[in-house]
């Protein structure tokens, strides 16, 4: 094998030629390629060449500090949110629900139809700028904080840990022969990990099928195939994600992962190794003296060990760290008992970072413009909807008491989440009264077509004449105005 050995390097990429061969590839100019290594550094960490024969399963030690409190609290309030926002009930019905069937989405008193799907788009594209912007600022904290990735993986690591004992006991539990204790403990924590799993199937299911017609009957082995058959789907998916692919999803599927460094600039708080801060490193007793020409680091391991993907920060800046700050605490914690001053590791920046409004210009004005877009959409939306068809069957007819009337269908959809009634008035045309009813009723949801029809009683001077409608909500007094053509017959009457 070829060895070539740096100082600490800033690896973006790895690509594995074979499963024995993994090449790293930095973009780092200022690498130095050969023979700078400082003593205390161990071979194996400063190859560009290594090969991948070891288990690579990661032991990650559990962590407490600040940023796991954060991870943890932030998990538990977003589980909740997922858990419980389906429960929430509004007039009557479920107030957030996709209803695949009907083709609507409910959200609260909005009902979105395919035709509102611009404003769909339009929360896409506010999601992923702002991401975009956060990430500018501060990384990757979606991926440490918020993913749904991370947040089940701390799940099912803590499940782990729980029942396994340390990461350390966890090892050692593995590489042991099966035996009832080890049978007993793997047993329970997939059971467990299966249990949660099926939990977040079902309650993933409950915003496509309300949960009164899912968790009762799926509980008393009363539901469809097809319900079942994505239930079991996506259980299956959250056990194999959360309990077996766990960090790899992060570093080898998600297209996130790869394009997030695009977005880093030297303003970007990254967690980082002071390196200067930190070199010489090696071990040393805590009531000792900093022995001369040692820097703070003290060789623990920590940081590697409570790594979530498993790699040491202090060979610099790497993709698959995924801003997590836990090795921040670990070193947090050890700097404390040696008495020296924390954040040799911490979210920062460099040091002659461009902190000027122009790094805010192309994320914000993306923003700025999305969000304006909503606004406008938001403004002009109406929670009905009205289409006009002439009738097709004859342009116009002339009545029994010598009146030209013009028959129109109306289709009305009410988008809003209870019953509505909609006046219908003609305007822009003198003389023009609507014959009958000219108030519909529907219901929530309901397209709801009528036929109207204009009558005039006095002579037109053209052929094809100018009419209006007014279409107004009788409950909210919103309205929606709509122009048609009236034909009075050849010659004009
Ligand atoms: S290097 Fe630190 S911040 Fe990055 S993933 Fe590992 S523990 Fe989290
Ligand atoms: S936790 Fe801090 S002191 Fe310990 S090895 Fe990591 S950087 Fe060094």
């Amino acid at each position: 094998m070829s060895i070539i050995q740096s100082v600490p390097i800033v690896i973006y990429n790895s690509v594995s030629i074979n499963d024995r061969l993994t090449i790293y590839t930095s973009r780092n100019e200022n690498i130095c390629w050969a023979n700078q290594v400082k003593p205390s550094y161990s071979l194996e960490r400063n190859l560009i060449f290594k090969t991948s024969d070891t288990d690579d399963r990661i032991y990650h030690r559990e962590q407490k500090g600040k940023y796991q409190l954060i991870r943890r609290s932030l998990s538990v309030i977003l589980i909740l949110l997922f858990v419980l926002l389906p429960f929430i009930q509004f007039n009557g019905t479920q107030a957030v629900y996709f209803d695949l069937l009907q083709q609507q989405v409910h959200l609260f008193s909005l009902t979105l139809f395919p035709q509102d799907l611009l404003i769909v788009c339009l929360v896409f594209i506010l999601a992923a700028f702002v991401l975009f912007y956060i990430t500018q600022f501060y990384g990757r904290v979606w991926c440490g904080f918020t993913c749904p990735q991370t947040v089940w993986m701390l799940m099912f690591n803590w499940i782990e840990r729980r029942i396994e004992g340390t990461h350390n006991q966890s090892k050692s539990l593995n590489a042991q022969p099966l035996s009832l204790n080890k049978l007993y403990k793997k047993g329970l924590k997939h059971f467990i990990w299966a249990v949660v799993s099926l939990f977040t199937a079902l309650v993933f299911m409950s915003y496509f099928i309300t949960v009164d017609e899912l968790y009762l009957p799926f509980l008393l082995f009363n539901t469809s195939e097809t319900t079942l058959y994505w239930v079991l789907f996506f259980a299956v998916c959250t056990y194999v994600n959360a309990g077996w692919i766990k960090d790899k999803m992060c570093q080898h599927m998600c297209p996130y992962s790869r394009i997030q460094s695009a977005m880093f600039d030297k303003s970007t708080k990254l967690v980082t190794y002071d390196n200067l801060r930190g070199e010489n490193r090696g071990a040393r007793k805590r009531s000792q003296v900093k022995p001369q020409g040692m820097g703070d680091c003290v060789d623990c391991d920590l940081c590697v060990q409570v790594c979530p993907v498993g790699i040491d920060i202090r060979d610099g800046l790497q993709y698959e760290c995924i801003n997590c700050g836990l090795c921040a605490d670990a070193c947090d914690m050890t700097m404390e008992k040696f008495n020296y001053q924390k954040g040799l590791i911490s979210f920062t920046n460099e040091k002659n970072a461009n902190n000027n409004w122009q790094r805010h210009l192309g994320y914000g004005s993306v923003v700025t413009i999305t969000l304006t877009s909503m606004l406008i959409w938001a403004n002009v939306w109406q929670n009905f909807e009205v289409n006009i068809i002439r009738d097709r069957q004859a342009l116009y007819r002339v009545n029994q008491f010598g009146d030209i009337e013009n028959t129109f269908l109306f289709k009305v959809r009410n988008k809003s989440s209870g019953t509505k009634f909609y006046q219908i008035e003609v305007n822009g045309l003198d003389n023009a009264k609507i014959t009958g009813l000219a108030k519909i009723e529907v219901l929530p949801g309901e397209l709801k077509i009528a036929s109207i029809t204009v009558s005039v009683d006095k002579p037109l001077t053209e052929y094809i004449n100018h009419v209006g409608f007014n279409i107004t909500d009788i409950e909210s007094s919103s309205n929606i105005v709509k122009n048609s053509s009236f034909y009075s017959g050849s010659g004009g009457w």
